[in-house]
């Protein structure tokens, strides 16, 4: 199990400067994060806590539910929307015990905040219907992230995380709600995740659970999550270290992969159209920020 430490924080959300995501700001419970995701692209920002174990040495913001309202009261009504994570997983392993999110999501009714989450956790089911009353008052959008429709690569790539089909699961249950659902195929990983059966199935899913949207991305492969993922493939797949080596120039991919996988992913949309395709939607969000969704 990881080492978790408490801290206090001075700020529960953060602003966001992209002005490309359709949210303001970023709320992480956790630094560091249990899932334990290979590709993980978060790693950095452990050496903001000046530890180098982001996935066995995790902070825990125990104080962020005051510190959060405090914010709320400061903003006098301001409807900015906030992305619950963004850099780890809110609904990580230790959430079942801290039980942080549920304070948060109430707090976000009582300031109608509209809210933004992608996790890779069933966890979330817990607070289900304290999202579907948020968004009674205010927008909000569940996403979950899959990668595969293989459990025993899911099991390799994301040891902690849930299962693919429960995660298809958690887009099922709100796409019943006023939440709007989407499913973040990412990162696809060459030679892993990247055949045309398993983000067929993954694209045939996504249109079965009713999601209203959909997003693709290649993995990158920046900094330390270059050095642990090859460490990993080397270890535990090492027949595909050169092949998949071969398509990367620095961090990232190169353009001949990178416009094969996009052809193959015009295809996929055109051949499993959502029925519902909707853009999140809250106050404050331009028309630039959606271009993120499709
Ligand atoms: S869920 Fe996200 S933050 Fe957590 S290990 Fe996986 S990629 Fe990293």
């Amino acid at each position: 199990m990881p080492k978790y430490i408490e801290i206090n924080c001075k700020s529960a959300c953060n602003k966001v400067v992209s002005s490309f995501l359709p949210y303001h700001f970023d709320l992480n419970i956790y630094r560091g994060c249990f899932h334990k995701c290979k590709y993980c692209f978060a790693q950095y920002s452990h050496k903001y806590m000046n530890s180098t174990d982001f996935f066995d040495e995790i902070y825990v913001k125990k104080n962020i539910v005051e510190v959060l309202e405090k914010q709320l009261i400061s903003k006098r009504g301001k409807r900015e929307v906030i992305n619950l994570g963004g850099v780890t997983d809110n609904y990580q392993p230790i959430e079942k015990e801290y039980k942080l999110m549920p304070d948060i999501i109430k707090l976000l009714i009582k300031y109608k905040i509209p809210a933004i989450i992608s996790t890779k956790s069933n966890l979330i089911l817990r607070d289900f219907d304290l999202f579907a009353e948020l968004s009674k008052v205010a927008s909000v959008n569940v996403a979950t992230t899959i990668t595969t429709v293989n459990e025993k690569v899911r099991e390799l790539i994301e040891p902690n995380a849930s299962t693919s089909m429960e995660r298809l699961n958690i887009l099922k249950e709100f796409s019943k709600t006023n939440v709007l659902t989407g499913i973040h195929i990412m990162p696809i990983i060459p030679e892993i995740t990247d055949s045309y059966s398993n983000l067929a199935e993954l694209f045939s899913n996504a249109k079965d659970c009713n999601v209203n949207y959909y997003i693709t991305d290649i993995l990158n492969l920046r900094g330390e999550t270059k050095i642990n993922f090859f460490k990993f493939i080397k270890g535990k797949l090492p027949h595909l270290y050169n092949k998949i080596n071969s398509y990367y120039n620095g961090a990232y991919i190169n353009s001949n992969y990178e416009n094969k996988l996009n052809n193959m992913l015009i295809k996929l949309k055109q051949k499993y159209p959502l029925k519902n395709k909707k853009y999140f939607l809250a106050e404050e969000i331009s028309p630039k920020q959606l271009t993120l969704f499709e």
